[in-house]
């Protein structure tokens, strides 16, 4: 199967939350869109693992994905591994895709970072044509373009999606996840959710914040990995 863009994620929603808009406009457009969540979410503090399954699911008919599979990694202990860098770099080779999106190394949840750094080992190791060969699976092949989303961490991004055509659906998107949004105790306020537990209005204001940064309504921050390449100047004009 070959992809054009790979999302690759912690826990099953987290894709749908930070770069939720940015898919739904590659899907629009026809690409061929793949996400990657390395765990299940079973340690959540809310919603079971077979909740999060079902939730994913309904997601995932929202979206027209070409590809969605688990790499089935400890919620609440993702760590760069090697076998876990080789898994995810084999999913790179056999999916070709020419742009990764991962989470940002730095990020307050160290499942979120560790999936950053597991993306960014993974996209380089994609590469390197010996361990394919060891692999036995698909030939070396790097995405041309590594980008992270934004989690808990700010950063000044290179680039910020215009989502403003599709935020209803990116909305309905993370509505999907019931078990996520729902009101629980009083004890999970500031506890087990570090900035509130109001993820919807949480995600709006991000998106309105760097939607006004490029002039739109809503938007969604990406950060290249290293300089961005502009072969033609002519497509600035
Ligand atoms: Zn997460």
């Amino acid at each position: 199967m070959k992809l054009d863009v790979l999302v690759i994620a912690a826990h099953p929603d987290d894709a749908e939350i930070c770069v939720g808009g940015s898919i739904l406009r590659w899907c629009d457009a026809g690409r061929a869109v793949g996400i990657v969540d390395l765990t299940r979410g079973e340690l959540g503090t809310r919603g079971s693992a077979a909740d999060r399954a079902a939730e994913t699911a309904a997601a995932n008919l929202q979206m027209r994905l070409a590809l969605r599979t688990n790499l089935e990694q400890p919620d609440g202990r993702v760590t760069p591994t090697v076998e876990a860098r080789e898994r995810l770099a084999r999913v790179m080779r056999e999916t070709a895709p020419e742009v990764v999106i991962a989470q940002h190394t730095d990020d307050l949840h160290p499942d979120h970072a560790a999936t950053g750094w597991l993306a960014r080992q993974a996209w380089y190791l994609a590469g390197l044509s010996r361990l394919a060969e060891l692999d036995g699976s698909a030939p070396a092949r790097r995405p041309k373009r590594f980008f992270s989303f934004m989690g808990h961490v700010p950063f000044e991004p290179t680039l910020v999606v215009d989502i403003g055509p599709v935020w209803e659906r990116k909305c309905e998107l993370v509505r999907c996840y019931a078990s996520q949004l729902a009101p629980g105790n009083d004890s999970d306020r500031g506890q087990h959710f570090l900035f509130g537990a109001d993820i919807l209005s949480r995600m709006e204001t991000r998106a309105r914040f760097f939607g006004e940064r490029i002039g739109v309504r809503f938007g969604e921050p990406l950060l290249a990995l290293g300089p961005l390449a502009l072969g033609d100047p002519s497509i600035l004009l």
